[in-house]
């Protein structure tokens, strides 16, 4: 009959093996796991199959939190946090239809339009992290954030690098569009990193500036038609008109009463 090794020297190799399988959450839960299963008497299949969904579920996780991390949002919003109450001109259920990310696979566009504090910003981000949970590469410029990095990449002539990064993303959002003045040179440089994304990769963009007034920002009137023409096929226009979320908070605050529901009620620590 075969020699029965002491479970204490078992132990010790099944977390060797574990270990050099790259398993870590298996390594630290089989003993919990093992000892639950044996007292809710588990077969061993049973066993083996809750071990190997947690190690999978704690993956995801990893992966989610790593996307989330590369995307560089600048504040993490979702968009259970959003009072819809409080912007009556948005459609909750379109929006929350595009938190599903069907969009991202239809490589199709977002454009939020609306005034300062209406929660562009806050949207974009929530529908950029919904994208992460559902493993897409995604990430957020402020538009004046990326015309920069381009511009000195371009001196340093690893401009075609960054290019290919973001031709590798399945979301590229784009905030505070037409926020400030843009050089010609920066603007092309923008219609290109547009152009390029064009039916490949989904663009969410934000903006203050409605479309007729695009010129203003870009100067070049032939730059921001084909902008448009390309952001605007096959695209989800999302347009706040209510008041600014911020002021609507502060003038609850002089009131004495929050007039916001609990969640949506976080502290505001934007710059704009
Ligand atoms: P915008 O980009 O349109 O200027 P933001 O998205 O930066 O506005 O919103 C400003 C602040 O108010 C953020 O902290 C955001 O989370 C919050 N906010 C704006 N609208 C809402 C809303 N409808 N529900 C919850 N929070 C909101
Ligand atoms: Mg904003």
């Amino acid at each position: 009959m075969k020699r029965q090794r002491p479970p204490a020297v078992d132990l010790v190799l099944l977390k060797g093996h574990l270990k050099t399988l790259c398993l870590p959450t298996m390594l630290a839960e089989c003993e919990a796991t093992a000892r639950q299963s044996a007292a809710e008497g588990c077969d061993h299949l049973s066993f083996l199959l809750r071990l190997c969904e947690q190690e999978a579920e704690a993956r995801a996780e990893r992966s989610t939190a790593r996307r989330i991390r590369s995307a560089c949002f600048p504040q993490m919003k979702t968009l259970d946090t959003f009072d819809f109450l409080a912007q009556p001109s948005l459609n909750r259920s379109a929006v929350l239809e595009l938190g599903r990310s069907e969009f991202v696979t239809k490589r199709e566009t977002v454009i939020l339009v609306g005034g300062a504090g209406t929660g562009k910003t806050h949207l974009a981000t929530a529908l950029g992290v919904s994208a992460c949970q559902r493993g897409k590469k995604v990430r957020f410029y402020q538009v004046s954030e990326l015309i920069t990095q381009m511009q000195e990449v371009r001196e340093s002539k690893s401009l075609g690098r960054l290019l290919s990064q973001l031709s590798r993303l399945d979301v590229l959002i784009l905030d505070e569009f037409g926020y400030v003045q843009t050089s010609p040179s920066g603007g092309e440089l923008l219609f290109d990193v547009i152009s390029r994304a064009y039916e490949r990769t989904s663009v969410i963009v934000t903006t203050n500036l409605p479309f007729d007034r695009w010129t203003e920002v870009f100067g070049n009137e032939r730059l921001v038609a084909a902008t448009l023409d390309r952001l605007t096929h096959r695209c989800h226009i999302l347009e706040a008109t209510g008041e600014s979320y911020r002021l609507r908070q502060a003038r609850s605050r002089k009131r004495g009463t929050s007039g916001i529901p609990e969640a949506a009620s976080e502290p505001d620590r934007d710059a704009d």
